[in-house]
């Protein structure tokens, strides 16, 4: 396997991250890893600009893998995917590692959490070297639903689940159906009776 040529994209998020993260440090430090060709600071790495950075350092530098620095991979992952993706890369060729969140927002010492973005920058760029190209594929699902436990709950969602079209199994494995509920009179908090 050739060596990948890996971009790591260290993002201020505004001050949210650079108040805490020593960001070019941590830039500094990427730049030496094994596999990775550029490692940059950015304003708003989820920006048009700063998308289109690493769009154009894709094409011009010939990266092939990317790292991002910067916030929650819920928040920001799919829009690095598309970004990458619209570059010719597999979108799984991107690993997202959070400064933000798991490191800015939760360390007082900045220089303890340069040190931990540090470290989460290191395993995010050992990550991406191992990835794999991955492709979406459709697969036929029966579309009924198997609700184990005729409890309230199991109940409902059963109810909730043909109500929206579909057919629904209900296992209990009891004699019969009710669960907990079944087994009381008055009920906190309106005293109705459960059954
Ligand atoms: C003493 C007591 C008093 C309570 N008082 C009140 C009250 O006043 N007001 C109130 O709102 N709540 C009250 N609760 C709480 C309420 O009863 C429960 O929150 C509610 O019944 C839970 O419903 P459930 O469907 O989640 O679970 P359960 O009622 O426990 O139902 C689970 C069902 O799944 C079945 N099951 C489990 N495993 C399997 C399996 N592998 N295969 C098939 N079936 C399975 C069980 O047999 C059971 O029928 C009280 C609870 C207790 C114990």
């Amino acid at each position: 396997m050739s060596e990948p040529r890996i971009g790591v994209y260290v993002c201020h998020c505004g001050t949210n991250i650079s108040a805490k993260v020593d960001v070019a440090d941590v830039v500094a430090f990427a730049e030496g890893l094994p596999g990775v060709a550029l490692a940059q600071e950015s304003k708003y790495s989820c920006s048009d600009p700063g998308q289109k950075q690493i769009a154009d350092d894709i094409a011009a530098a010939g990266l092939d893998r990317v790292v991002v620095a910067a916030c929650s991979p819920r928040m920001h992952e799919g829009t690095f995917q598309r970004c990458i993706n619209s570059a010719g890369l597999n979108p799984y060729f991107l690993a997202m590692t959070n400064i933000r969140e798991q490191v800015a927002w939760v360390h007082q010492d900045g220089s303890v959490a340069t040190q931990k973005a540090k470290d989460l920058v290191a395993a995010a760029v050992q990550r991406v070297r191992l990835h794999a190209p991955l492709y979406p594929r459709k697969v036929a699902v029966t579309t009924a639903a198997l609700v184990v436990g005729g409890g309230v709950a199991g109940i409902q969602t059963a109810l909730d689940v043909a109500d929206a079209g579909y057919q629904v199994y209900l296992v209990e494995r009891e004699a019969t159906i009710g669960g907990r509920m079944a087994q009381l009179n008055k009920t906190f908090p309106t005293l109705d009776c459960s059954t």
